[in-house]
């Protein structure tokens, strides 16, 4: 296999002048920008020192140019590393220290922070880069040429490297190559039939597997175009959404455009795909969903370490609560978590994933790479099952469930009882210490009127959905949930405070 940026290239429009990337200030990047762009930049890192296999740490604000950067780092073999830009200086520390990348790219009004901690890290060297075509990294490029002679890579080679969203704990370096990159993007733009005639509302941030590999990879192989927005704003999707065909995005996006009501049946009946996945989407709000607008949201299910490796149906039913099938060349098994022996189909157990989309190992991390493979399956840390038609669900984390009274419950079907109820918009359920129990159940919720705080009409309308020891003992009200920055609940801040609830 070659180098993936080649791979991708190959399914660039044979008009070059084709718009890949076009933003809100009318800003248009066409096929013919992306390889001289991603040219200049390699050659740029050259110019700075970096070497195929150095680490190129990038934490800047959205921007084409940082998708350009990411090619430029393919195409030299430089080791593309992205850094969520909520990340403090504390936690960058962390992650230079870590990573030890050859270059630091941050936002210009950054460096008076980062060039100190860069120096005591030992990074090499800082470089700039803003919106706009702002900063040192992009105005010393200009001058480079528009040439680059991509290198030939082996499908083992280090692509990138990215860190887990840390909705466990601290964040994990997961080893990227272009062959794992390369396969999972072919197998989606097949799966999810992606062609040259779409165009993609990206409103994704892009220091994260979804919105870097799944949604730029696959726009790219297709030839493709997309709809480039800073972040998930409401207006801007509305106004998007009329010129694009897909939309790939966290349930929380689908929360907020069900809440909007310009937001109805007639701005999205041209659309031919909506996505979700990164978290959980309740059963409740793909229902809503198509009641209102006829699509049936996709969801999938991927991390960081494995790309995706499963996938609602396009064509057959998408079934909500679930994440659909393994994809094709991905196997996937479901094993006891204490023993690791194969559980039969229907019980629920750790999910296990093989395939060429598995990462190569976390990064300087080997004794924990070792502990997280079974025979050659990488152990998700992610409960679930899979049922007579082969569709996977995922019952929650390992890490997240409960157990009281000895018996064993899974959050997420709390949840999905919870979030059924009239008075409910959302809902997190998570167990905390129990002087008698164990564990006991507290459900976080959050009511779909402001002021709604009945507790006993929760437990009440519960009452004959759930058996009696997977019912709540405490209902807590909240605006609403805490949540990272790919829209996922942080249980573990909930476990934090409400750790006192029983004591
Ligand atoms: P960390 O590993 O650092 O704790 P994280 O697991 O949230 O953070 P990511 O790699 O971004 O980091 O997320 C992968 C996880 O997201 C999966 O393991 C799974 O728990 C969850 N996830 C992804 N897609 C779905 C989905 N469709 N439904 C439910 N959960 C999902
Ligand atoms: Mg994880």
């Amino acid at each position: 296999m070659p180098n993936l940026y080649d791979s991708l290239r190959a399914g660039f429009p044979a008009d070059r002048s084709k718009p890949f990337a076009s933003e809100l200030d009318g800003a248009v990047t066409t096929y013919a920008d992306v390889e001289a762009r991603s040219a200049r930049l390699a050659n740029r890192l050259g110019e700075l020192g970096v070497r195929p296999g150095d680490r190129v740490a990038v934490q800047t604000p959205k921007s084409v140019d940082m998708l350009m950067l990411y090619l430029a780092c393919l195409r030299a073999g430089a080791v593309f590393l992205p850094l969520n830009t909520a990340y403090t200086a504390g936690e960058l520390d962390y992650f230079m220290r870590d990573a030890s990348p050859a270059l630091f790219v941050c936002a210009p009004d950054a460096v008076g922070t980062i060039a100190p901690l860069a120096k005591a890290a030992g990074v090499a060297r800082v470089e700039t880069m803003g919106v706009g075509g702002a900063g040192t990294l992009i105005e010393g490029a200009r001058g480079c040429a528009e040439d680059f002679a991509t290198l030939a890579m082996e499908d083992d080679d280090l692509a990138a490297i990215l860190y887990t969203s840390g909705t466990t704990g601290r964040s994990k370096g997961a080893m990227l190559s272009h062959g794992n990159l390369a396969s999972n993007c072919f197998n989606l733009c097949d799966y999810w039939h992606f062609t040259a005639d779409d165009v993609l509302l990206h409103a994704l941030p892009i220091f994260h597997t979804h919105g870097l590999f799944v949604a730029t990879n696959i726009v790219l192989s297709s030839g493709a175009q997309m709809i480039f927005l800073p972040a998930f704003d409401a207006a801007q999707v509305l106004a998007a959404l009329p010129r694009a065909t897909a939309m790939m995005g966290v349930p929380t996006f689908y929360i907020r455009l069900l809440k909007e009501p310009a937001f109805t049946r007639d701005l999205v009946a041209h659309m031919r795909l909506f996505i979700s996945g990164s978290a959980p989407l309740s059963a409740d709000i793909h229902r809503e969903f198509s009641q209102l607008t006829g699509h049936a949201i996709l969801e999938r299910y991927g991390m960081t370490e494995t790309n995706m490796n499963t996938s609602n149906p396009y064509d057959g039913d998408r079934i909500a609560g679930t994440v659909g099938h393994p994809l094709p060349g991905v196997s996937i098994r479901i094993a006891d978590p204490e023993t690791g022996r194969v559980l039969p189909q229907g019980e629920i157990g750790v999910i296990e994933i093989q395939g060429p989309n598995v990462f190569k190992g976390y990064w300087r991390m080997p004794e924990k790479t070792a502990e997280e493979f079974r025979d050659g399956y990488f152990i998700s840390g992610d409960l679930g099952l899979i049922d007579a038609r082969g569709y996977v669900s995922i019952v929650g984390r390992a890490k997240d469930l409960i157990i009281s009274g000895g018996y064993n419950i899974y959050p997420a079907e709390v949840e999905t009882a919870i979030d059924e109820l009239p008075q409910v918009r959302e809902s997190a359920v998570i167990g905390v210490p129990h002087p008698d129990m164990g564990e006991g159940v507290v459900a976080v919720v959050v009511p779909m009127e402001p002021g709604f705080a009945d507790g006993a009409a929760i437990t009440a309308a519960l009452a004959d959905r759930l058996a009696r020891f997977k019912m709540p003992r405490r209902v807590v009200f909240v605006h609403e949930l805490p949540k990272n920055g790919m829209g996922k609940v942080q249980k573990t801040v909930l476990r934090e405070q409400l750790g006192d609830s029983f004591k």
